[in-house]
């Protein structure tokens, strides 16, 4: 057999590569061929996990307790502390019976989304979207329908427009704020005009993917879950890749009705085994210790953001937004459409990207990947001094289109 190719699954062959990882691998190889690459694709906090929750996976080593398999929906301690977390910060109904812990929030979303969907239901996706949302539902059978804010709105979707697309097959609605691709922030009355359509179609979960919770500069965060008119059918997603800067730890977990969580459990018992022990152990640290690093961390993300937001608006033809949360940036970059360099024409936001990633060595992901084929998401999780460069190579190659 010569053509492994063919002998591929159709829903792999269907399935689209992670853009935001898939740039990043492109970014990657380009800076190991000598170039001078300015990574600003993929959304991942460029400091290090906090030193106590670094001592605590070395304790929890030392030990020697944790080297065998983990229970599958994770350690007890850490399930029912992630819980008292969620009743006391996020004001959610939890306890440790609605906790499944797994390899990072991206695992968590794809355990709900299987043990959910049924070939026909459709998962209404808030659109801009983080882009795994689509391509996980297409996996699990059901059918993505999408409800797309604009940049008037700071891309948030209304009540109304979300309303106009759940119909009787609609299994769940999915949604992330603070929202990666835009950052934007669903303020409490927004949330709470979401609550009120939810009201009005009573079979339908709600999957929050709240990662970015810590990162909002726009006060305090706001849970869908913890509305008691939804409480019963929320699924509250979130983790410790953002906010405690553990990506490459990989634990994320769920807060579901427990039915949900069992099934949680069950597939995850037939894909995984459950999450890393040691990392398990870091994670309750990060859950119990002050949340002073988080905020210096978060501190930052602000700064940056105004940064790159003057020298974006700098930028003849960009059209932004003020983001109130997470680390990215979606400008409209629709302008631009229609010119040429001479050499190369942009006729969307995949040329752009690509535009951008050859002449200004700076990788960037295309709006496409998210929904929103009018914008480019640039990560700002990056020194000043990248961030200033940067944003000065972008207005460079951009000023060279007419
Ligand atoms: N949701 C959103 C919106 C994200 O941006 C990410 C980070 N890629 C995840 C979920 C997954 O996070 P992780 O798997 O690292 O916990
Ligand atoms: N959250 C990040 C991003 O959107 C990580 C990459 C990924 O998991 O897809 O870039």
């Amino acid at each position: 057999m010569t053509d492994f190719n063919s002998i591929l699954a159709d829903r792999i062959i269907n399935m689209a590569e992670s853009a935001t990882l898939a740039m990043a691998r492109k970014a990657r190889e380009m800076k190991a061929e000598g170039i001078d690459i300015i990574s600003l694709s993929i959304g991942e906090p460029d400091f290090k996990t906090p030193k106590h929750i670094q001592e605590a996976a070395k304790a929890a080593i030392d030990e020697g307790k944790y080297f065998g398999y983990p229970p599958v929906p994770g350690y007890m301690d850490l399930r029912e502390g992630i819980a008292e977390k969620l009743r006391t910060e996020n004001g959610i109904k939890s306890k440790a019976e609605n906790i499944v812990v797994s390899t990072g929030a991206k695992q968590s979303i794809a355990n709900v989304i299987i043990s959910i969907s049924n070939p026909g239901d459709e998962i209404v996706i808030i659109t801009p979207y983080w882009v795994s949302y689509r391509d996980v539902a297409l996996f699990a059978g059901a059918k993505p329908v999408f409800a797309v804010g604009t940049i008037e709105n700071d891309f948030k979707v209304t009540a109304q427009d979300l309303d106009a697309v759940i119909t009787d097959k609609t299994k769940a609605i999915l949604f992330s704020s603070p929202s990666n691709p835009t950052g934007s922030v669903f303020t409490k009355d927004e949330i709470a005009g979401i609550v009120k359509v939810m009201e009005k179609h009573p079979n339908v979960l709600i999957i929050s993917d709240e990662i970015y919770e810590h990162i909002n500069f726009s006060g305090g965060h706001v849970s869908i879950g913890s509305f008691p008119e939804v409480e019963d059918r929320t699924i509250t997603v979130n983790g410790f890749s953002k906010g405690f800067a553990m990506t490459g730890w990989r634990i994320g977990y769920i807060s579901a009705p427990v039915a949900i969580a069992k099934a949680c459990e069950k597939v995850q018992g037939q894909i995984t085994s459950g999450a890393n022990s040691i990392a398990q152990r870091a994670a309750l640290a990060a859950l119990k210790a002050d949340l002073g690093p988080t905020r210096d961390m978060t501190a930052e993300y602000l700064r940056r953001r105004d940064l790159v937001l003057g020298l974006l608006d700098e930028i003849p033809g960009m059209k932004t937004y003020v983001p109130s949360g997470a680390f990215y940036i979606f400008p409209d970059i629709s302008n631009f459409f229609g010119k040429s360099n001479g050499t190369m024409t942009i006729n969307n936001a995949n040329d752009m990207s690509l535009y951008i990633l050859n002449e200004a060595k700076v990788s960037v992901v295309t709006g496409d990947a998210f929904g929103a084929p009018d914008c480019i998401r640039i990560s700002y999780a990056a020194s000043d001094k990248e961030l200033k460069e940067a944003m000065k190579r972008i207005k460079e190659v951009l000023a060279k289109l007419s």
